[in-house]
């Protein structure tokens, strides 16, 4: 027990004074770096490369801190340089970045591998029809992972992740384990986004590129000194975090659906990107890679277009 005891003590203390560290890090960038320079201008600029262009969008929800000025250009990796050089990293990564085309609509996918999909089979069928219907339209996401979803088959969910990344796509972290902030300890939420870093900047960086992306679990800010703290937190590691404007409720849809019938779920997005159009320069849209999306993606994808959105 005495040892039991210690170890926790040990391991606490090792924590605190990592996480110290990285704030008093965070303190002197700040003060080192004017406050011209924007959070994403951060997050994406810490190389000696200016960005061609910045576009600004129009204000976002309150309560929603969707990127607000993005650079441009970036993705995608090609497909050859991606075989050519795909387990070593030469360079140092480069940040990702999202193309903007107004009016924009960014596609993004939560929760990857995918807890509802117990089954490792059908869920890498799942993911190669998505990423087919979306090489298609040539069309490119953000696809948020929680690294703890993964390590039950780590290598088979490192071999989907690649599978992403491969194809253009860009990943984010949405944690280690997908915890709500306003129900969780601030100091253990940190913990858990830096756990769920390593196997993510890991696959990134064997196609030279950086892990720059984060959404909110639930897209649960926090309030008070936990909503601060994790801002400042993310902020120091050099995060642009991604909000959304637009809920697809696939995930509810995907548990609801009988007899293959989608047409409420796709009565429901189109209502959306019907209703949104024309009101921001910018729209982010939530997904989560599941069945009812392997099978109705490319329609989604269709009427997006149609309606005049310009696809990342
Ligand atoms: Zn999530």
């Amino acid at each position: 027990m005495r040892l039991g005891k210690l170890a926790v003590f040990v391991v606490y203390v090792f924590v605190a004074t990592g996480c110290s560290i990285l704030k008093n890090a965070t303190k002197e960038q700040r003060q080192e770096s004017p406050q011209a320079t924007s959070q994403v201008e951060k997050a994406v600029l810490p190389t000696a490369q200016p960005p061609k262009a910045i576009v600004t969008a129009k204000s976002s929800p309150a309560t929603e801190p969707v990127g607000r000025q993005q650079p441009l250009p970036a993705i995608p990796p090609t497909k050859d340089a991606a075989v050519d050089a795909p387990h070593t990293q030469a360079h140092e990564p480069k940040p990702q970045k999202i193309i903007w085309k107004h009016p924009d609509l960014l596609v993004t996918f939560d929760d990857f591998p995918c807890q509802r999909e117990s089954r490792l089979k059908k869920q890498k069928e799942i993911n190669q029809k998505i990423i087919a219907i979306l090489k298609k339209y040539d069309v490119h996401t953000i696809v948020f992972a929680n690294a703890s979803m993964m390590m039950s088959h780590v290598e088979e969910c490192t071999d989907m992740l690649r599978e992403w990344v491969k194809n253009g796509h860009l990943i984010g972290n949405h944690t280690y384990s997908h915890q709500k902030l306003s129900k969780t300890d601030l100091l253990e939420y940190e913990m858990d986004i830096i756990r769920g870093e390593p196997l993510l900047k890991k696959v990134l960086a064997e196609y030279g590129q950086k892990l720059t992306y984060f959404r909110y679990p639930y897209l649960d800010y926090g309030s008070g000194k936990e909503k601060a703290g994790v801002a400042k937190f993310l902020e120091a590691r050099g995060y642009e975090v991604v909000g959304i404007t637009i809920d697809s409720l696939d995930w509810l849809y995907n548990a609801r659906i009988k007899n293959d019938d989608a047409s409420a779920y796709l009565a429901h997005v189109r209502k959306q990107l019907m209703d949104h159009f024309g009101k921001n320069e910018r729209e982010i849209i939530i997904f989560h890679i599941n069945a009812i999306n392997a099978e109705n993606f490319e329609t989604i994808l269709k009427e997006a277009k149609a309606l005049g959105y310009k696809l990342v």
